[in-house]
């Protein structure tokens, strides 16, 4: 095998490195695939043997397959593998290489490890990569931080593999500094959590309080995804709900009904939230649809609280009105539309922490299409940023503010049918909640200042002079 043949590396022949290294040898590309089980990088070029994969079975075989500058995308388990390969890398690589580690990594590595690589003079990328496995074959989005010096080395490459929006856009762009990439895919995720959240509470309370069977959900969504709703999440949740049961005798059993209901994660969605907490964004979408997970996991114990812990009883309970379809699907776009408000948002003001000076519009436009939460509204947030740029807040745009004046009935009646009859809502009510929140002139904090200022002392701020007060709450006898 001739070396300083390959254009690029894979390090990671599993779901995600194996379609990306299929996706970029599809567009003309000679690519070096490594993995640290030898036998999985075997198999995988036996079964493609009409591609141009070059298999490398040790790792400095592998850095010696590449073209100088090096350029080599790591698409392994996050966490410590990744530290693993990076210091095994480093050691190898020469200036200028680039590494992209494409895997789920927490942006604080990513912060870390680029300051460790360029310390060698060895260009670090962290990127985004979402569309599971199909996204990975057929062109998913990408998300890539860093220098972007290193960005232009690997943008003819990544500009080819990535999805195509359908106006033709690539789904890929310069994100910004260290972790912005990795920042934003981990928003994306939280934003999944929040969508995919969302649907669940719709399904649920049309199934429980209306009596919908699952059949009929099914048709229900399904017709959404013709509407405003048009996402990839509508239209596999319809596919879902369509789906019989495989391992049962009966086969007419939905297979949704035979999936216990543990709720797992990977730790994206909790990252976001966590960040939120550290910088201070409302995120309160995010942040329930990763508590609703949580519980979800205590199935013992729900079951023993369900035999203890009564409903609402039957004579409190309301009927749902006739227009109950139409007010859930309002209700659940209306929901929709907080969440990448707030997701958004902690955009802006990460940017501003972190100083990485993110094009809002451009984010938007590389969800498009590929990455999982793609959606027919994303262009309607496109189209906000491109109207202004620094727009604050999502809600401040003229499409969505009237969509959230149209909706609100449609969100408040369904939380409150769903509250009523003891149906769990916690994403769709925190929607409604924030919207008050962020509309409401005055908020209870002056309490809460007071309240602060009474038992620590704290201070509180005036509305009608500058200056900070503490009030004589009691006198020290
Ligand atoms: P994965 O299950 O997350 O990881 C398996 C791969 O990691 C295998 O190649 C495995 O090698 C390698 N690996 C594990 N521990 C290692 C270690 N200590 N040293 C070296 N290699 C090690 O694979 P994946 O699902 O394809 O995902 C890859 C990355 O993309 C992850 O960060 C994931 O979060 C992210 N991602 C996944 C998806 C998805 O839909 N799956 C979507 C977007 C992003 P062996 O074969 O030797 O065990």
């Amino acid at each position: 095998m001739p070396g300083n043949q390959a254009d690029i590396g894979v390090i990671g022949m599993a779901v995600m490195g194996k379609n990306l290294a299929l996706n970029i040898e599809s567009h003309g590309y000679t690519v070096s695939v490594f993995n640290r089980t030898s036998a999985k990088t075997k198999s995988f070029v036996e079964n493609h043997e009409d591609k141009n994969l070059v298999p490398s079975f040790k790792l400095t075989d592998f850095v010696n397959s590449l073209k100088a500058p090096r350029k080599i995308i790591i698409m392994i388990k996050a966490g410590k593998p990744v530290d693993n390969i990076l210091n095994q890398l480093a050691s190898l690589l020469d200036k200028g290489d680039v590494i992209i580690d494409g895997g789920n990594a927490n942006f604080h590595d990513t912060i870390r490890r680029s300051a460790n690589l360029t310390k060698d003079g060895i260009y670090f990328l962290g990127m985004g990569v979402s569309g599971g496995e199909q996204g990975a074959l057929h062109g998913p989005s990408l998300m890539p931080g860093g220098q972007e010096k290193a960005y232009e080395m690997v943008k003819p490459i990544l500009t080819k593999i990535a999805a195509k929006a359908h106006d033709g856009t690539p789904c890929v762009t310069y994100v910004g500094p260290n972790g912005a990439g990795h920042y934003v895919k981990m928003i994306h995720n939280g934003i999944e959590y929040g969508d995919e959240e969302l649907i669940d509470e719709t399904y649920n309370l049309l199934r429980n309080i209306v009596g919908f069977n699952v059949d009929q959900l099914s048709k229900i969504f399904a017709k959404w995804n013709q509407g405003e709703l048009d996402s990839y999440l509508i239209k596999i949740t319809a596919d879902i709900l369509s789906r019989k049961d495989d391992l049962s005798s009966d086969q007419s059993v939905p297979i949704v009904d035979m999936i216990l209901d543990e709720g797992e994660n990977k730790g994206t969605g909790r990252w976001s939230s966590e960040d939120a907490m550290a910088i201070g964004a409302p995120q309160s979408l995010i942040t329930e649809s990763v508590f609703a997970r949580f519980i979800s996991m205590m199935k013992n114990q729900r079951m023993h609280a369900a035999q203890v812990l009564p409903g609402p009883e039957k004579k409190d309970q309301v009927k749902p009105d006739k227009d109950v379809v139409e007010e859930a699907c309002q209700a659940l776009y209306f929901g929709k539309i907080m969440s990448y408000a707030q997701g958004f948002v902690q955009l802006e003001m990460a940017s501003k922490t972190y100083k990485w000076h993110l094009k809002y519009g451009k984010l938007a436009q590389i969800w498009r299409a590929g990455c999982i939460i793609r959606a027919k509204f994303l262009q309607k947030i496109t189209d906000a940023f491109a109207k202004k740029p620094n727009l604050q807040n999502l809600l401040m745009d003229s499409y969505f503010a009237g969509i959230a004046k149209k909706y609100q009935k449609s969100a408040r009646k369904i939380v409150a049918l769903a509250t009523l009859d003891g149906i769990p809502v916690p994403c769709l009510s925190a929607a409604v909640s924030y919207y008050d929140s962020f509309r409401a002139k005055v908020l209870p904090a002056n309490l809460l200042q007071a309240q602060r200022d009474y038992f620590g002392a704290h201070t509180y701020h005036r509305i009608d002079r500058p200056g900070t007060f503490h009030y004589t709450w009691y006198k020290e006898e």
